[in-house]
């Protein structure tokens, strides 16, 4: 069989592995960390496990819960989910509920939401080419002001405007204000085509020991069957000639050089890494696309608080602008096993940034009293409380939307299809804003294509995403849920 490698042992680079090897192939993987899951990882403080982020497992895709199944076996829990939007000194419940929101805002706003709605109705936004006039288009600007746009501002770190439609088109979909108003007053999961709606389910599957262990099951399961992960190695040089990848090169981090020969290549690494690696260097017109991709950085702060019970919710939306923090995860609601002692809990306070900001560079103490002082603020915890905090930061967690990519992407994609034995996959690997299923996805469809199938992983989560998805009745599914601020 034709030789495999893959650059990144997250769930794209894994998942193609696993297919690779199902289909008679004994792929090798490349890894940069010295763990597998990538930004599924799940990290251990001291006993106290944690996501970058919560990873919530859910999918449209029946082969997709069929694989984790497969993988994880019976280790799933099923959770109940409660998230809240701290806003104004209040927490609404998310999914919004009518009578919760509305005695939340008061009377009054709530009729100059109504009568926003009623605007965006008679006269929308000409055009939708941005985030702000998709949104007030179906919500009415009022409504967009409160609960999407300062949490988008946050995460994203540019305004609105500059985000491209595209990205609330493939978060939000079809749902509108009289939709989620006529679910929440009635309860109704049914949706146009007469498909459950995805938006109010209120559980969710979740690994016993947190999304990592799905990853380390799934190199462990590789491994047993000869098919070998790397740690330890960044991929920076990619070697071609002649509109083939000839070997691929890393280094440790004690600067020792790794070489890859193989027939064919898988890379989940940011588009933007990936063409500043390739030897000979692309045209110009190429690196300028790929430099002009850009990324969002994410870090957890995780507290440890000698307390039993903080919250009941698995997380809440920061909608709040006077804070820096933009959401709060509470592990052990996702599972009781994600903290060693019972009578403490651990909390995770995610901040959006930009590597190059100053608090990504502020020491982990520093960070550490940002989020007690900001957990006080809101009034999640007291300070005196706090035994503990550890910090995680992760570059490039969100390729970012913006008017300009699209056009970029243009570019390298035409660039990549030129070679006969590299594709990329993932989240990064294609610059697409996928939960780990789409992510997954891309991985088993590029392993096909190398044994003979034709799909093209460019479409998954765009115009294709669902037709697997529609099938549903062809497998068990977990289950879905729709987040209508950013999940992950
Ligand atoms: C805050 C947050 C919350 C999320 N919540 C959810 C959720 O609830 N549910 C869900 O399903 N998904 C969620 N996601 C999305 C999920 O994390 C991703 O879809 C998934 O991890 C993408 O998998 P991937 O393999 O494409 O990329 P990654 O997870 O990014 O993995 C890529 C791997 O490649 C490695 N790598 C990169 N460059 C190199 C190199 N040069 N050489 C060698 N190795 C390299 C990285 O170290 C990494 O391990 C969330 C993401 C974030 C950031």
């Amino acid at each position: 069989m034709p030789s495999v490698a893959i650059i990144g042992a997250g769930p794209a680079g894994l998942t193609a592995a696993y297919e690779l090897e199902k289909l008679g192939f004994s792929p090798t993987l490349l890894e940069a960390d010295r763990q597998v899951g990538g930004l599924s990882r799940t990290v251990d403080y001291r006993g106290y496990r944690f996501d970058i982020g919560g990873h919530r497992f859910f999918s449209k895709i029946p082969l997709i819960n069929d694989l984790w199944r497969e993988i994880l076996g019976d280790e799933f829990l099923v959770r109940p989910r409660l998230s809240r939007i701290y806003y104004r000194g209040r927490f609404f419940d998310y999914p919004l509920r009518a009578a919760n929101a509305v005695a939340g805002l008061g009377p009054m706003e709530t009729l100059r939401i109504g009568l926003s709605y009623l605007r965006a109705q008679i006269k929308p936004h000409a055009e939708e080419h941005n985030f702000e006039q998709w949104v007030s288009n179906r919500f009415g600007e009022r409504l967009y002001r409160i609960f999407f746009k300062t949490y988008t501002e946050k995460v994203w770190g540019i305004p609105c405007t500059e985000i491209s439609a595209d990205w609330a088109a493939q978060r939000i979909k079809n749902l509108s204000l009289r939709e989620a108003v006529r679910q929440a007053l009635f309860g109704d999961r049914r949706d146009r085509d007469g498909g459950i709606v995805t938006t109010l389910i209120d559980e969710f599957h979740y690994p016993r020991l947190g999304p990592g262990q799905m990853w380390e099951r799934c190199r462990d399961l590789l491994s047993m069957r000869g098919c070998k992960t790397i740690g330890d190695v960044r991929v920076n040089r990619v070697r071609h000639a002649r509109r083939r990848v000839e070997a691929i090169y890393g280094a440790t981090s004690e600067g020792q050089i790794v070489e890859m020969n193989a027939d064919n290549f898988l890379s989940t690494m940011p588009l933007r890494e990936l063409i500043e690696s390739m030897d000979p260097a692309p045209p110009d017109i190429v690196i300028e696309a790929a430099r002009s991709l850009r990324y969002r950085d994410y870090l957890t702060v995780v507290l440890i608080v000698a307390r039993a019970d903080v919250f009941p919710d698995n997380w809440i939306y920061i909608h709040a602008p006077e804070v820096k923090v933009g959401r709060v995860q509470n592990y052990k609601n996702w599972s009781p096993e994600m903290t060693p002692d019972p009578a403490r809990t651990s909390l995770g306070f995610e901040y959006f940034l930009w590597e190059n900001d100053a608090e990504w560079n502020w020491p982990d103490r520093r960070l550490i009293e940002l989020a007690v002082s900001e957990g006080a603020r809101i009034g999640l915890l007291d300070p005196r409380e706090v035994e503990d905090g550890a910090v995680v930061r992760a570059r490039k967690a969100y390729p970012i939307y913006d008017h300009g990519y699209r056009r970029s992407l243009a570019v390298i994609r035409e660039y990549l299809d030129g070679f006969e034995n590299l594709q990329t996959i993932g989240r990064n690997g294609l610059h697409r804003y996928n939960n780990q299923d789409h992510s997954m996805l891309t991985g088993v469809y590029a392993a096909r294509n190398l044994a003979g199938e034709r799909h093209d992983v460019w479409s998954v989560n765009t115009e294709m995403e669902y037709h697997e998805e529609t099938d549903a009745t062809k497998g068990d599914r977990l289950h879905p849920v729709r987040n209508l601020p950013p999940g992950g």
